[in-house]
């Protein structure tokens, strides 16, 4: 089964609590502190693997969650770090934030991406040791990891994509310029999955070729098949439309183009802008009446559009239509690849972010660095009390209340805690 979307669920792992001990050994009375670090949390990591076609894994696995590290030991052991959590998807695969849809990575080159980074490892107490404090009873716990809900979108690397209605010879194309053999059969539909297929045009030329399903009438309105697989051409350099010359099934060339062009639009004006090589194709079924190819080229001229006539099924014209796309390609961009739009919702707070203001009666000390410093204090224990009365002072929070018009005695705030100012 072919899938092309995914929502999942990612969670970095959480970093190991640093740990408080101290140093024993027989007949050595109240030894240091020699309470380890803990281990970084496992990240969660994406790849592209080129053995991939379809994100079908995902349909039964949804939620990827990678190990904490270990907590810091005695001795000064550091915890073990957790393994990161790599996930495998086809190249092509486009990662967005489910809930802004922002485009976190495209994953179309070969460089792992790290999606959600593993939380630090929290200091043992070895680290709080000073020269006037010998036995810190405390440690700082591991940062928690990133928990995040993600829309994994399958988006093929076509350098050009054959857009057409249904039984045009779409397929047909494919098979007689590459490799690929997708199923070609005289009934609407048959293409049900795209096919790519490397067309070879000299030693070392080449371009890739998708073939997606037929887009029919209201297709970017949600009928038939047509408009969930345009995504796959949505990056394509250059559309090779494909259009049934002959009017086998009883249809108008000319309106057969204005109304799968007017499908591209209805999709998206981004694709619809897209360079395009009108192919008029089954020439071999047009006798003696060349009218309707004539019409069509002059219609393609109009629009500006290039045009070529073809016979897919008996292989004439097949190779101009082939040069004709390389030369095309020469003078277009790249494939396009997103750029990442997503910003990540919490900083790493390095510097010192702080914020003291008078409220009312009360002084509010707040901000990221505080938040940081709170997170790893604990109240009840003086030693860590006397750890942010020392932060605090060093970080110029206490000038800063007193520039404030602090008294002796007044309200002090900060995190969930409050107490009174003493000089
Ligand atoms: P798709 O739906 O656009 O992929 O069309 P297919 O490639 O499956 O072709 C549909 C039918 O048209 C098949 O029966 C093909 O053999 C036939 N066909 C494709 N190209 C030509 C052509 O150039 N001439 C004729 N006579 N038939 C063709
Ligand atoms: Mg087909």
């Amino acid at each position: 089964m072919f899938i092309d979307v995914a929502k999942i669920r990612i969670a970095s792992g959480k970093g190991g609590d640093g740990k408080v001990s101290f140093h024993r050994e027989k007949y050595v009375a109240a030894g240091g502190p020699d309470g380890g670090d803990g281990g970084r949390g496992g990240s969660v990591v994406f790849k592209v693997d080129d053995n991939l076609s379809t994100l079908l894994d995902f349909r039964y696995k949804k939620k990827y969650i990678a190990p904490p590290g270990e907590p810091g030991g005695s001795k000064r052991c550091k915890g073990k770090d957790g393994a990161d959590l790599v996930i495998r998807v086809p190249r092509g695969t486009v990662i967005r934030d489910q809930s802004t849809g922002q485009v976190i990575k495209d994953l179309s080159g070969d460089e792992p991406f790290v999606v959600a980074k593993g939380g630090n490892g929290g200091w043992g107490n070895t680290h709080f040791a000073t020269p006037t404090r010998q036995a810190p009873r405390f440690a700082k716990p591991g940062q928690p990891g990133v928990e995040r809900e993600i829309v994994l979108e399958l988006k093929l690397l076509a350098d050009v994509g054959l857009v057409g209605f249904p039984n045009v010879g779409k397929s047909t194309l494919l098979s007689m310029v590459s490799a690929a053999r997708p199923k070609i059969a005289n009934y609407h539909f048959t293409t049900l999955v795209p096919n790519l297929g490397v067309v070879r045009v000299g030693e070392e030329q080449s371009f890739v070729m998708a073939d997606i399903p037929g887009i029919i009438e209201g297709a970017a309105g949600g009928a038939g098949l047509g408009h969930d697989f345009l995504r796959h051409i949505d990056r394509c350099r250059l559309l090779l439309h494909l259009v049934d010359v002959s009017g086998s099934e009883g249809r108008d060339p000319v309106q057969d183009v204005e109304t799968i062009n007017a499908e591209l639009a209805g999709y998206s004006e981004f694709l619809a802008a897209r360079p395009q090589i009108i192919v008029a194709n089954k020439t071999d079924l047009l006798g003696d009446d060349r009218a309707p190819a004539e019409r069509l080229r002059a219609y393609a001229a109009e629009k500006g559009f290039d045009f070529l006539e073809l016979s897919a099924a008996t292989n004439t014209g097949v190779q101009e239509l082939i040069h004709k796309t390389w030369d095309s390609l020469q003078e277009l961009p790249p494939v396009f690849v997103y750029e990442p739009e997503f910003v990540e919702a919490e900083p790493e707070v390095t510097e010192r972010d702080i914020k003291v203001e008078k409220v009312e009666d009360y002084f509010v000390i707040s901000g990221a660095w505080v938040d940081k410093l709170m997170g790893s204090v604990n109240t009840d224990d003086y030693e860590s009390r006397m750890y942010m009365d020392r932060m605090l002072k060093n970080a110029g929070v206490y000038d800063r209340l007193e520039e404030l018009g602090v008294n002796e005695g007044d309200f002090v705030v900060i995190g969930e805690i409050e107490f009174e100012y003493v000089r």
